[in-house]
């Protein structure tokens, strides 16, 4: 394992980056006690406190019915088109202990019941924080909660087929199907998706791909194919979303004083998207919104 750009970070490494010590809380999320530095690193390694970004209850995206999405802060990846770069650094965001979390999942168990809906865990990318996710999913489980994670599949090492078991639905970003344009767009590899993917595909784990049009660069047709082809490869992936670039994180990177390399790009046209996707039928995925 390596933490180099082209290589596949640790997770284990990764654990510690850790957020500030005593946070200042998110609304609705009862903030972490204060303690040492130590107590705290203990607490991050046994994936009782983690750190979280925000959370909102959503309907209809990130998974079926009424959701609660869990966004952790973290990322190994820096793409060009992220609408969420405040979520990027683990140390952005605020310590939220494993309780708190669970605390406010169990509110809405009977409105993810009325709805069909569960639990989403998003980013950043959820398994920056392999061992606090890991806890959440389980616990989540055992109370009967449909569970879900929204994730570039780069880290999937990390969840061992046992956690993989305490997960109902995959939500797996497949940025682009060429190494080069994957690596240009997102500065890792590609290959660790498609390794998490295949496995998903072996375990016959619930998958639905997403794919973001983004003009000039990821909508060339050999990349659209490439993506195709990876996507047709498996079995159990029950839709493909082809969502179309938007300039609604632009200020956000402004505001938080990085460079933001895609202010010159136009959002594609309907017709487009529509193309793309008729293109992802033709190859053969069945189900393409
Ligand atoms: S994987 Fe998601 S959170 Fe991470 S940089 Fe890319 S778009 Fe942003």
């Amino acid at each position: 394992m390596t933490d180099g750009v082209t290589g596949v970070a640790a997770p284990e490494a990764l654990d510690f980056e850790v957020p500030r010590v005593a946070g200042s809380g998110i609304a609705g999320l009862a903030p972490a006690p204060e303690m040492s530095r130590e107590e705290h690193l203990a607490l991050v390694r046994d994936g009782q406190l983690g750190s979280v970004h925000s959370w909102e209850l959503v309907t209809a995206v990130d998974g079926p019915g009424s959701r609660m999405t869990l966004f952790m802060a973290g990322c190994p990846l820096r793409c060009l088109y992220c609408h969420n770069p405040d979520t990027m650094k683990m140390k952005d965001g605020e310590p939220v202990t494993l309780d708190a979390v669970m605390q406010r999942i169990l509110r809405y168990r009977v409105v993810f019941s009325a709805s069909g809906g569960g639990l989403t865990i998003s980013g950043g990318e959820p398994l920056m924080q392999p061992a606090f996710v890991k806890n959440v999913l389980a616990e989540s489980k055992k109370h009967g909660i449909h569970t879900a994670i929204d994730t570039s599949g780069y880290l999937g090492s990390a969840m061992s087929d046992a956690d993989l078991a305490n997960l109902d639905l995959v939500l797996l970003d497949v940025k682009s199907g060429l190494p080069q344009t994957y690596r240009a767009l997102t500065g890792r590899e590609l290959q660790p998706t498609i390794d998490f993917g295949d496995r998903l595909a072996k375990l016959d784990k619930k998958v639905w791909v997403r794919f973001v049009l983004v003009p000039g660069h990821t909508d060339a047709p050999e990349n659209i194919d490439a993506v195709g082809k990876i996507v047709t490869r498996w079995p159990n992936v029950e839709r493909l979303e082809v969502l179309p670039f938007h300039q609604m994180g632009r200020d956000k990177w402004e505001t938080l004083g990085m460079r933001y390399e895609l202010d010159d790009v136009e959002p594609p046209s309907n017709a487009e998207t529509e193309a793309v996707r008729q293109r992802f039928r033709d190859l053969g995925v069945a189900t393409v919104y």
